[in-house]
């Protein structure tokens, strides 16, 4: 079974959730992946790379969307 990309739309076999955006995107749109700690893991993706705010929190091993989504919860 195929999933299919969010960020180009095309059929891949399995997705990731980029910590920026939150969009599901298959593994040719993942720019980078990095361990911020034991137990997350961060991924970026593609477009959120050339946004230079985004990626300097990305450097700093920080993901804002997720500390917002916990918030909320
Ligand atoms: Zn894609
Ligand atoms: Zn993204």
């Amino acid at each position: 079974m195929t999933k299919v990309c969010e960020r180009c739309k095309r059929e891949v076999y399995r997705t990731e959730t980029c910590n920026y955006c939150w969009r599901k995107i298959g593994t040719e749109c993942v720019k980078a992946s990095q361990k911020a700690n034991k137990l997350t893991r961060l991924v970026i993706c593609k477009d959120d790379w050339s946004k230079l705010a985004v990626r300097t929190m990305y450097k700093n091993k920080q993901a804002p969307a997720q500390a917002a989504a916990r918030a909320k919860a």
